[in-house]
């Protein structure tokens, strides 16, 4: 999922300026499954802005709503009037959330209450790790389902840089070493003969040193013309 974390309260009113009307859109997807951004906290934003603002002497109308997926047009349609009664929009959504409403209502203004961190998945009760940082050339058949780009604080390819020590990544005694994981997944399957195997420089067209990327299904473009 996309993880996501709230940016703080001072942080949003500075966003907010001087909007007298103000909808906070949460969305029902992985910010809600992350505790940043679903209706939950959209409720509770919205509170914690009216108060706050009336505790500075120019309380403000703030009002919620939360969509099934600020990521899809058809989830948008569903709030057109009220984001054309608002001044100012404060999305809850990641970062595809809030660049779709922009795209969507081209006379809003919106502005981003979270800080769209990575992708990842919850580990335990209350945390959540990077796993993958969208390579668009996956590599995890070489390594044991292990990601070297997102868990490897070097995203080195080859096996550990010198910094290892006891399983540990020199960045933090904390973090796993990812190529500690790799090799001991490998050894429990009996495939360490895959580290045998010196990868090439990895071509990073594919991810963000090619520019903006896109998918083009045109099986699916053919469907939707019918
Ligand atoms: S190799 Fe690339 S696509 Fe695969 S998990 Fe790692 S970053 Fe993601
Ligand atoms: S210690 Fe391990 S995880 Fe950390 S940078 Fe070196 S190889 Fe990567």
């Amino acid at each position: 999922m996309i993880v996501a974390e709230q940016k703080p309260l001072s942080e949003m009113k500075t966003l907010i300026g001087s909007a007298q009307n103000v909808l906070v859109v949460g969305c029902g997807t992985c910010v809600t499954v992350c505790f940043a951004g679903g209706a939950r906290e959209a409720a509770i934003t919205a509170s914690a802005l009216r108060m706050s603002t009336r505790l500075d002497g120019n309380g403000r109308n703030v009002t919620d709503v939360t969509v099934q997926r600020q990521c899809e047009w058809e989830y948008l349609d569903e709030i057109t009037d009220q984001v054309a009664e608002n001044d100012i929009i404060l999305s809850l959504g990641c970062g595809i959330g809030i660049q779709a409403i922009a795209e969507h209502f081209p006379k809003a203004w919106v502005v981003p209450g979270l800080n769209t961190s990575f992708l990842g998945l919850p580990t335990e009760q209350g945390i959540w790790a990077e796993r993958c940082a969208a390579c668009g050339d996956c590599i995890l058949g070489l390594t044991g389902g292990i990601c070297p780009i997102a868990r490897c604080s070097k995203s080195l390819l080859n096996g550990p840089c010198g910094g290892s020590e006891a399983g540990h990544c020199e960045i933090n005694p904390d973090v796993p070493c990812a190529w500690q994981l790799i090799y001991d997944r490998l050894s429990s399957m009996g495939k360490l003969d895959l580290l045998l195997e010196l990868q090439p420089p990895k071509n990073w067209r594919t991810s963000r040193d090619g520019g903006p990327r896109k998918i083009v299904r045109q099986d699916l473009r053919l469907v939707s013309e019918e």
